[in-house]
């Protein structure tokens, strides 16, 4: 409950949705997806991004990193690379983040969601000291969920499958909050054999060892360490492009929020 979590000014709403996933899994245009749905039912959202270095989003945002930061500039001025660049251009707007923080508190009454889009390459969110101040920003206000998209058509292959959710795991047990798995892009594979796979450690074995590699071995006793990841999780069959699951994912989200509530 939000008198037991030690933030006194903890609130119900809205439900902080950030959006994750490997560069190409679909985090933008779902995005878009996801604002086009809140306006046809009637959803009250806010959108944020903090991707620096994006040149144009397809949807409009609320709060945008590019409006306070801008990123060539921040390049030229340090000598920097463009993942030093955005790095350091989130780096910049974390230190303004309480007034982020603010802007949504005055409008917490009007709001249900915030849709958070971040930066291309998932690292420089979620391994960064900044990606860390912001999440937190945000989980010691607002229940606060994250969605790791997965590029399902692209995670059919067994030990491709794994590290992507290596990969969510460890973003579970660094940021400490309720992780949705989103399945994205089932127009074109659906995300069955995923669940199966979940659901059922030996098929995922059965399909791993199919490949005779050494990194098949591994796969194969990853899977067990898996196993109980899968426990924790909720997950979510979408597609950005036909619009398939939305409401679903929504749903996911409310009882994200009520995990949230209990547990923190
Ligand atoms: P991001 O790097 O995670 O932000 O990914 P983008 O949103 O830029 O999408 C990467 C590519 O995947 C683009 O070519 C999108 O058109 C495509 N894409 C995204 N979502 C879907 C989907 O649901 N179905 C299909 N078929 N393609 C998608
Ligand atoms: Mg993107």
């Amino acid at each position: 409950s939000s008198s037991g979590n030690g933030f006194p000014n903890f609130r119900r709403k809205p439900v902080i949705i950030i959006v994750v996933g490997m560069a190409g899994s679909g985090k933008t245009t779902l995005m878009h997806r996801l604002v086009a749905h809140t306006h046809i039912k009637n959803i009250r959202g806010y959108v944020m991004n903090l991707d620096p270095a994006v040149m144009t989003l397809p949807y409009a945002s609320n709060i945008d990193i590019r409006d306070t930061v801008k990123y060539k500039e921040v390049m030229k001025q340090f000598n920097l690379g463009p993942n030093g660049g955005i790095l350091t251009s989130m780096n910049l707007f974390a230190t303004k983040f309480n007034e982020v923080i603010s802007v949504i508190e005055r409008r917490a009454d009007q709001l249900d969601y915030v849709l958070v889009d971040t930066p291309g390459q998932i690292e420089i969110f979620t391994w960064s000291a900044s990606g860390a101040i912001i999440t937190e920003a945000f989980a010691s206000t607002f229940p606060t969920v994250v969605a790791y998209v997965v590029d399902t058509p692209r995670s059919e292959d067994p030990t491709t499958f794994m590290s992507n959710m290596l990969y969510a795991c460890s973003i579970l047990y660094k940021t400490r909050l309720p992780l949705i798995l989103t399945f994205n892009k089932v127009d074109v594979a659906a995300h069955q054999f995923a669940l199966e796979w979940m659901e059922d450690f030996e098929a995922f074995q059965a399909a791993a060892s199919s490949d005779q590699s050494y990194t098949s071995t591994l796969t194969q006793s990853l899977s067990l360490v898996l196993d109980e990841f899968y426990n924790n999780l909720k997950s979510v069959g979408v597609s950005a492009v036909s619009g398939a699951g939305m409401e679903a994912f929504f749903k996911v989200v409310e009882a994200s929020a009520d995990e949230y509530m209990d547990t923190y």
